[in-house]
């Protein structure tokens, strides 16, 4: 089962929960046991699994990616100005894959799925869910 929704962001650079929508999506396929991808299609986005119960975390993670990967210094940039979006999203990638078990991610108490804006803020970020496994 595969399906798909998407996300407006209002920031340059932001994390966005997305745990429950994929949760919905599960309980809507009825799959017991199998995985979960979660991805979108863009090349200045990801999809990370971390904590955001502190929503320092989020912060620290964004500040810790533009000192390691500062705006304004790439090749690219002479095209569209955003070459560090597009590196802090091949680095941290596309999608996270995700085990199901008695119809639950298997997620740990503190983790979170989080689409990770780069180069906001956009009106359409695609996310695709693809749930395989087992009904029963
Ligand atoms: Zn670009």
């Amino acid at each position: 089962m595969q399906e798909e929704f998407s996300l407006s962001t209002t920031k340059r650079q932001e994390l966005i929960a997305i745990t429950d929508k994929v949760n919905s999506i599960i309980k809507k396929s009825k799959i017991k046991q199998g995985i979960c991808n979660v991805f979108t299609a863009h090349a200045t986005a990801a999809i990370i699994i971390n904590e955001n119960y502190d929503p320092n975390i989020c912060l620290d993670l964004i500040d810790a990616l533009n000192k390691l990967i500062p705006a304004g210094i790439w090749r690219h940039d002479r095209i569209d100005g955003n070459a560090d979006a597009h590196i802090k999203s091949a680095i941290l990638g596309a999608s996270e894959t995700i085990p199901i078990k008695n119809g639950e991610l298997e997620l740990g108490r503190w983790q979170s799925i989080m689409m990770v804006e780069l180069d906001g803020p956009r009106n359409d970020r695609r996310i695709i869910v693809t749930v395989l496994g087992d009904k029963d």
